[in-house]
């Protein structure tokens, strides 16, 4: 019997296995029914370039190569990183490729059984999911209704070519959204994006020649959440500024945003792909759908427009969380309902699932690696989980905290976690909190780093278990640093009010 089988070869269950065998799990399997590592990146559309840059995808002990610091990895670019990876650190001879997860089953001793599609059957203590949530799309229940004309999901989505000449209705601005958008306006006779209200908060990959991305850092992502209100409409005067027709279209998208934290109560959309096909190709944005007709050729929209002869529809609708090898009650799991996103309460540390928690900003790589270390320092004894009661108190608690910050996104969003509140707070329970003030004296310019560049993986390998302090000096002092640009001095001015405010009495408080 193994100790630990890791489904999927994705990002996730690379880092989830490196992890393990890093603390000593030798025993530890890894299945991945395509023939080849990197998941989602491995199989997406033809021209798929990541929206994190390298420096917030890269894992924290595995630099990236000289001059890449504000670069966007292609999808083969970002499989070449993890092959490294997987090679590095001998992840790959415990990867077992074309092998199918059929069914997982728990006995009564608590050992999970998992058989194959070849009839294969393994058995381990501890199992890890890593099938990412992109398996399952979902659609909009009028979707039923389209019957005479093509429906595609983004997930088939590989490049233009078949739109050539249609008329094609895109639903869905989200990031795949976005770039399918961006593609078929291109080359299609007509195009429209319907949105329920709008996509989410959208920001360019790149300012200038850095990564937009660098400024995600504590510097300004350590104010209270309710900021967003006082930034959003900082933000959008900038861009309006710009004079420029994409960051008007951006800007138009923004500003429907209803969130009542602005930019920090929504998902951020980490590319101008949009906005370009509205303002370079013609492309129209229109409402919900709320009337098909013509079993789908005619359609009419939430605020009056009516399309007709439709030749296509492509849904970037995302996906459902399932996974349907697992038993009943565990194939629809809320990740909310999880303790941090990753223990099923009533499994305790016998069932991880690891990337299902979906950050408004950020980079899911870096999450999925906490997840990971979290996951082998339970597994080899070194950690021990919260009572059951306890796990499902956090769960709530986080749910509620997420509900405040996110409102209807968090209810609708079942993963979607805030970068910096649940990196931060795995960190903690973990003991790899980086040392902030002690740095401050001790190490003035990566204390810098870990102030205004960006919140990467690196930043948790300096103190407690996992630490890799001289390799992570070493990344660190190599990795970019904001400029003092517009976020930082928001950052500062939002100190100064927090500060003061902090003074007045809160019966005498303005409301924010
Ligand atoms: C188009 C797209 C672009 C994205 N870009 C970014 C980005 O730029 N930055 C970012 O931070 N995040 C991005 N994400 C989000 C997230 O980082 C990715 O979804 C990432 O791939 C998740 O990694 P994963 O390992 O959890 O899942 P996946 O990449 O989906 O990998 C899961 C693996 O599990 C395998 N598997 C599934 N079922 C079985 C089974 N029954 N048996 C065996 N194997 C199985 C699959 O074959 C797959 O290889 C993007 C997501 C999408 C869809």
């Amino acid at each position: 019997m193994m100790k630990c089988i890791v489904i999927g070869a994705g990002p996730g269950g690379i880092v989830a296995t490196k992890e393990l065998l890093e603390k000593g799990i030798s025993e530890v399997v890894c299945l991945e029914q395509a023939p080849g590592l990197g998941g989602v990146f491995s199989r997406s559309y033809d021209n798929l370039v990541l929206t994190s840059s390298v420096t917030f995808s890269m894992f924290s002990d595995f630099w990236v190569g000289e001059g890449k610091n504000h670069h966007f990895w292609t999808k083969e670019e970002a499989v070449a990183y993890w092959s490294s990876y997987a090679e590095h650190y001998s992840v790959n001879d415990h990867i077992r490729f074309g092998c199918k997860v059929e069914s997982v089953s728990q006995g009564e001793d608590e050992v999970w059984e998992v058989r194959l599609a070849d009839g294969e059957s393994l058995s381990c203590t501890h199992l890890v999911v890593a099938i990412g949530n992109n398996n399952v799309p979902r659609f909009p229940s009028w979707k039923e209704e389209v019957t005479e004309i093509p429906c595609y999901h983004s997930r088939e989505y590989t490049n233009a070519a078949p739109f050539k000449g249609k008329n094609v209705l895109m639903v869905g601005g989200g990031e795949s959204g976005s770039d399918v958008a961006y593609e078929i306006s291109q080359v299609a006779n007509k195009s429209w994006v319907s949105l329920r209200e709008t996509t989410g908060w959208i920001v360019p990959r790149k300012r200038g020649d850095h990564a937009a991305d660098v400024s995600t850092h504590r510097g300004i992502w350590d104010l209270p959440r309710e900021y967003g209100r006082k930034l959003s409409p900082f933000v959008l005067k900038l861009e309006r500024g710009r004079k420029d027709p994409v960051f008007d279209a951006l800007a138009d998208l923004n500003e429907k945003v209803k969130s009542r934290n602005g930019i920090w109560g929504i998902f951020g959309t980490k590319t101008l792909a949009l906005p370009k096909a509205i303002a370079h190709h013609g492309c129209k944005v229109v409402g919900a759908v709320t009337r098909v007709k013509e079993g789908g050729k005619t359609l009419e929209t939430a605020d009056g427009v009516v399309l007709e002869d439709l030749d296509a529809i492509v849904f970037s609708t995302g996906y459902l969380n399932r996974a349907e090898f697992m038993p009943e009650g565990l194939k629809a799991c809320d990740p909310r309902s999880m303790y941090k996103h990753i223990f099923h309460p009533d499994y305790g540390d016998k069932l991880a699932w690891i990337g299902w928690a979906r950050p408004g900003f950020g980079s899911q790589f870096p999450i999925m690696e906490m997840q990971a270390r979290y996951c082998a320092l339970l597994f080899n004894g070194d950690m021990k989980l919260p009572e059951k009661e306890e796990m499902i108190r956090v769960a709530k608690e986080d749910e509620a905290m997420y509900l405040e910050q996110f409102e209807e996104n968090a209810a609708r969003i079942r993963s979607l976690v805030d970068y910096h509140r649940y990196m931060n707070g795995m960190a903690r329970i973990i003991g790899c909190y980086p040392p902030l003030r002690s740095y401050f004296f001790t190490h003035p310019k990566i204390w810098l780093h870990l102030m205004y560049g960006p919140t990467q993986a690196t930043q948790f390998r300096l103190r407690g278990p996992g630490k890799k302090v001289k390799l992570a000096h070493e990344i660190i002092e190599k990795l970019p640093i904001s400029t003092y640009n517009h976020i930082v001095k928001a950052g500062l001015r939002g100190r100064i009010y927090f500060g003061l405010r902090s003074l007045v009495p809160p019966f005498l408080r303005p409301a924010s």
